[in-house]
């Protein structure tokens, strides 16, 4: 974990979190390192000011232009997937979105590249988490589909918003028996896939039914 200055910040909310926690536990969420750090993590600083009491709320949240901060449950499934598939130590997330889950992503893993399409949402997470202290999150304006080439190959992707088929992009640089972990399919029917490089080719596990934004191409303003 690298230093930074997350516990001193939001500790009015330490018992919202706490419930947050006991929820997720609820849910099934098993990974104590997930949990924990889910548990210090000030979410309310990741949505507008309007909406930081609602932050701990067992929902998805909109951050402006069409787009969503996950639930709760969804950050942390797909971090202690992270984690139950291998030992990641550099990892990519497709979709900045809010900043939350690159902020987690930080706390459990060495070094977080993160790339976001729409340029006011990236703008702003990249100052609040340089803010908060986090040091070991790379940011890149960019159509994530593409990936970051020049810092692969990445142990895991993460990828927060829906595709139709795995972009071929990220799967070229996963890393040898590296695994990709996001939503694919059509947006009234999605489910959260893990695909797996092995040898040659790549192996596809359907985890659960999900529900995410669509991936989009290109840049936004
Ligand atoms: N991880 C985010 C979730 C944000 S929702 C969080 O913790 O808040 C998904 C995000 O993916 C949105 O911000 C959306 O703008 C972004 N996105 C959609 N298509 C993209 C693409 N092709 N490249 C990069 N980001 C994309």
């Amino acid at each position: 974990m690298t230093s930074h200055r997350l516990d001193g910040i939001g500790m009015t909310s330490r018992r919202t979190r706490e419930r947050m926690i006991a929820q997720l536990r609820e849910s099934g969420i098993a990974d104590e390192r997930v949990l924990s750090v889910m548990h210090l993590t000030p979410r309310h600083l990741f949505v507008e000011e309007a909406l930081a009491s609602r932050a701990y709320e067992h929902t998805a949240l909109p951050i402006g232009y069409g787009q969503t901060i996950s639930r709760p449950y969804t950050v942390a499934r797909m971090s202690e997937l992270l984690l139950r598939e291998g030992s990641p130590e550099r990892i990519l997330e497709v979709g900045t979105g809010s900043g939350y889950q690159a902020a987690i992503l930080a706390q459990i893993v060495s070094v977080v590249y993160t790339v976001e399409r729409q340029m006011v949402l990236a703008k702003h997470a990249r100052k609040l988490l340089c803010d908060i202290g986090f040091t070991n999150i790379s940011f890149r304006l960019t159509d994530g589909s593409w990936g970051w080439s020049e810092e692969a190959p990445f142990d895991a992707i993460l990828m927060t918003a829906a595709a139709t088929t795995p972009p071929a992009s990220l799967l070229d640089q996963l890393g040898s028996n590296g695994y990709l972990i996001g939503p694919l399919g059509q947006p009234d029917d999605q489910q959260l896939v893990i695909v797996r490089r092995k040898g040659a080719g790549f192996v596809r596990h359907i985890v659960e039914p999900a529900r995410f934004v669509p991936l989009r191409p290109g840049l936004e303003n």
